[in-house]
């Protein structure tokens, strides 16, 4: 999301005259996106902010401004900690970023209106909804981002098919929930059924789903409709069923089970991705071999692990986070061990096959491109195959790449 929010920033400020740098002393302003998903993602923003301050020392006419969800969290506090800093923008308030950062070098900028420069880049990130309504207990997005808000099919639509008039062959669909889209009458199964009849689109995925609004409309669209991409990302953060009641997930391991039974059947190819969060308040060490049995029951393409660590305002702050942070290390070691175990063995069966990617950019004569589930392939190449699709016979497989020699 924030990727996303930071590449329409920078299509705006495109077409208001500016340009990006790619070091301090030739910036007039440096942006930092801010996220607050993790304490340890506060941490890093914190940290830059000091080396920014220390860098305002020199050159003292550089605008600081910080933007995002830490933004919105914390606010002038941030101030309070960094004089240096010019402008806070909160999450909410990121639609009129751009132009309030403007308005710090010339108040003219209030009474522009521009269009914003559509990137001419294969992969292309598309919001289709702000906020989220679930409040899962340990998360702090509902309160730093609002709300859930769904746009308008039509603006979506329309902006999909500008980016594949400039050139993107893939779309990313990104919301805190895509699978509750709602739009007058609009559900997130039929959102997708109207844009892959935009020519010349070649492929769709969608970021990030939950497993107690995934819709069998969606699993019929992922098995019939070629431009969907046989990937999906369903965090299931836990096995255990106390654990998942108590983070408010309104599922159970057993819904869980059934959903990737769904898909796989429908999707013989699909390539499931999830999220799990080790040490949650009260996880013991049943739980937690819950999770590790399912990890290893599932098989996912990949997943992402993450230590727990109380946000502020969230309801799980206020319970006691009795899980030892050395536990929470060994219990995160031994999750990404086993599925760094599992990805071996997944990418190892594709030695030897011939893979349909398509393809995103050159670099030096190498070509880096995506599988239909996800997975990045890497091999030489010349400048036409960039967003195309081709075959790659896989040579070499790692964790989170393939090698190979095209077709
Ligand atoms: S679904 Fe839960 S984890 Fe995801 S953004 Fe919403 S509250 Fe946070």
């Amino acid at each position: 999301m924030n990727v996303c929010d930071s590449d329409m920033l920078d299509s705006v400020f495109l077409a208001y005259g500016a340009s990006k740098v790619n070091n301090l002393s030739e910036a007039d302003v440096v942006i930092l996106n801010t996220c607050s998903v993790r304490v340890q993602s506060e941490q890093k923003a914190f940290s830059y902010l000091g080396r920014v301050k220390e860098f305002k020392q020199k050159k003292t006419c550089i605008k600081i401004v910080v933007i995002g969800c830490m933004a919105e969290r914390l606010g002038h506090n941030i101030k309070k900690r960094f004089n240096s800093v010019d402008l806070i923008i909160g999450a909410k308030d990121i639609d009129n970023a751009a132009l309030r950062i403007m308005n710090l070098f010339c108040t003219n900028y209030s009474a522009k209106k521009v269009n914003p420069e559509i990137k001419s880049e294969i992969v292309r990130y598309v919001t289709i909804m702000r906020g989220c309504d679930n409040y899962c207990s340990y998360c702090t997005v509902p309160f730093v981002r609002g709300r859930e808000i769904s746009i308008n099919y039509e603006t979506i639509v329309n902006k999909c098919s500008s980016m594949v008039k400039n050139g993107a062959r893939e779309i990313i669909l990104l919301g805190q929930n895509v699978n509750s889209y709602q739009y007058e009458d609009i559900n997130f199964a039929s959102l997708i059924k109207k844009i892959v009849t935009i020519e010349n689109l070649e492929r769709i995925r969608f970021i990030t789903n939950h497993p107690k609004d995934l819709s069998d409309d969606l699993v019929k669209i992922m098995a019939t409709e070629p431009k969907v991409c046989s990937h999906i990302h369903l965090p299931m953060q836990s096995a255990s069923d106390k654990i998942l009641k108590a983070m408010n997930r309104k599922y159970s391991y057993e819904h869980y089970l059934k959903l990737i039974k769904k898909l796989r059947t429908a999707v013989p190819s699909v390539s499931v991705t999830t999220d799990i969060i080790v040490g949650f308040p009260g996880e013991t060490n049943e739980d937690f071999e819950n999770t590790l049995k399912a990890v290893k029951t599932i098989r996912f393409g990949g997943l992402y692990v993450f230590r727990y660590s109380p946000r502020p305002n969230t309801t799980a702050a206020a319970m006691i986070d009795d899980v030892p942070f050395e536990e929470k290390k060994r219990r995160h070691a031994i999750i990404l061990k086993e599925s760094n175990k599992i990805s071996i063995e997944i990418v190892s069966e594709m030695l030897g096959s011939i893979q349909q990617v398509l393809v995103e950019e050159i670099k030096n004569g190498i070509i880096k491109a995506r599988t239909r589930t996800g997975r990045k392939v890497f091999a030489e190449g010349r400048k036409e195959y960039v967003g195309k699709h081709i075959n790659v016979n896989i040579k070499e497989a790692k964790i989170n790449s393939l090698f190979g020699d095209i077709v």
